[in-house]
């Protein structure tokens, strides 16, 4: 059995922490911990033909999507009991006009909204909850923009745990809310952002003994990390140039780079593909603190865009991801709300659905071929993080007089209104 341990990631510390504690910062210097493993030597190809044989099977944890390569999560304990909801497995879609319109680029997306919540959130969802019932653990907490709360409410919910969501006054979806509480969460609706209720809600899980499960906790990152196993497979362990991924806290793309790392320390990859991270241009720290190679984060106060899933002002994990951009000579852009809309309009043209801030991927790939930051024809694979369902608000918030006319019509009930009403509209070409 692999030898599992947390470890400070601050390059001045670096020290190995107490595993059996419940805690989500370095005891010494209040850096950030990571999961690290002495992996027992694999052969590359007997782990690849024992996942792939794992698909076959009848047994839940077989089936999901993380403890498939649980190999690579050698944390668990094969007596400890694993909380899942077959999270995973998501599809690769290819695009037509969307790589057309972004690049073009050979563009495919990896799904995350077809998750049991509708988004990636569940992948270090299974894995944190399955960390914290092995601690024992009664409540758990994290402050979220949605998506990470909905998550938390199912899995704490089928855990039998107590679940506690921090969430900024009116500034989550209608959908997400309503997720969490169907999952019976208790809500605390407290200040105006989610960096004002993060910052409320650590204060106060370190006095009232909370289990954290926002992205600075390791775990989240561990179940995150194995997409990449799980798109490496489905591309028959050929990587693409380019994964791309929207950045909030910066958990999803710390959580795919520590993959790419183990994947290609344990022989399953020989390519390291280029992460690149895009992030909405009113609430774009981790941009600007690239750009202008600051060594201190520069934090932006008012976070400001419609994509509400990325609209975070100083992201817990930039230190980590920072990283994962030196080691894979990666990227971070910046895009508006505009670009956003549009990348959503042309995916939507291949029948892709996601929510805004996902779309901003794609939006970020069109600013970067335009820029010559990106070859065309590069083979680029986004991260679509999560569901069409997750903000239907934002869609008909944006629908224009002209696209109402077109395509929403009142029509008296009876057959000569109907007659008249469709020719009308069908009469137009297309
Ligand atoms: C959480 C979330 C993000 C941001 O991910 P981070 O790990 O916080 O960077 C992006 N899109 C969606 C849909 C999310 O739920
Ligand atoms: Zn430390």
């Amino acid at each position: 059995m692999a030898l599992a341990f947390t470890q400070c990631i601050e390059e001045t510390c670096g020290r190995k922490q107490d595993p059996k504690k419940n805690a989500h910062q370095c005891a010494y210097c209040g850096g950030l911990l990571e999961v690290k493993y002495e992996f027992d030597p694999f052969d590359p190809e007997v782990l690849r033909s024992a996942w792939h044989q794992r698909r076959l099977s009848g047994e839940p944890i077989d089936r999901s999507g993380v403890w498939r390569f649980r190999e690579l999560l050698p944390f668990v304990r094969p007596d400890d009991r694993i909380i899942s909801l077959s999270e995973g497995s998501t599809p690769l879609v290819g695009t037509r006009r969307a790589g057309w319109w972004a690049g073009p680029v050979h563009l495919t997306i990896k799904h995350q909204g077809n998750n049991p919540t509708g988004s990636f959130k569940d992948l270090g969802m299974t894995a944190c909850i399955t960390r914290a019932v092995s601690l024992g653990v009664r409540v758990v907490a994290c402050a979220s923009t949605g998506n990470t709360s909905s998550s938390m409410a199912a899995y704490a919910s089928r855990a039998g745990m107590k679940a506690i969501l921090f969430v900024p006054y009116r500034q989550i979806s209608a959908a997400k809310l309503a997720q969490a509480l169907d999952f019976g969460a208790l809500v605390i609706e407290v200040g105006d952002t989610f960096d004002q209720a993060f910052h409320l809600l650590r204060e106060i899980a370190a006095e009232m003994d909370f289990y954290l499960v926002n992205s600075i906790n390791p775990f989240r990152i561990e179940g995150q990390k194995t997409i990449v196993a799980e798109m490496m497979e489905q591309r028959a362990w050929r990587p693409p140039d380019y994964i791309v991924v929207p950045g909030g806290n910066l958990g999803n793309a710390s959580a795919i780079g520590k993959g790419l790392r183990e994947l290609k320390e344990l022989g399953l990859i020989e390519k390291v593909p280029r992460v690149v991270v895009i992030q909405a241009a009113g609430a774009n720290p981790f941009y600007r603190t690239l750009a202008t190679g600051s060594r201190e984060l520069l934090a932006v106060d008012h976070p400001d865009t419609e994509a509400t899933a990325i609209r975070i002002g100083h992201p817990a994990n930039w230190k980590k991801a920072q990283r994962v951009l030196e080691w894979t000579g990666g990227f971070c852009e910046s895009v508006t709300d505009e670009e956003i809309f549009e990348a959503k309009a042309a995916l939507a043209e291949d029948g892709v659905g996601c929510e805004p801030a996902s779309a901003a991927t794609v939006a970020g790939v069109r600013k970067l071929v335009r820029a010559g930051k990106i070859e065309r024809h590069a083979d680029v694979l986004a991260v679509l993080t999560g569901h069409q369902l997750k903000d239907t608000d934002y869609v008909m918030r944006h629908r224009s007089s002209e696209q109402e006319c077109r395509q929403r019509l009142r029509v008296e009930p009876n057959l000569e209104a109907l007659r008249k009403a469709l020719e009308s509209v069908l009469a137009v070409p297309a």
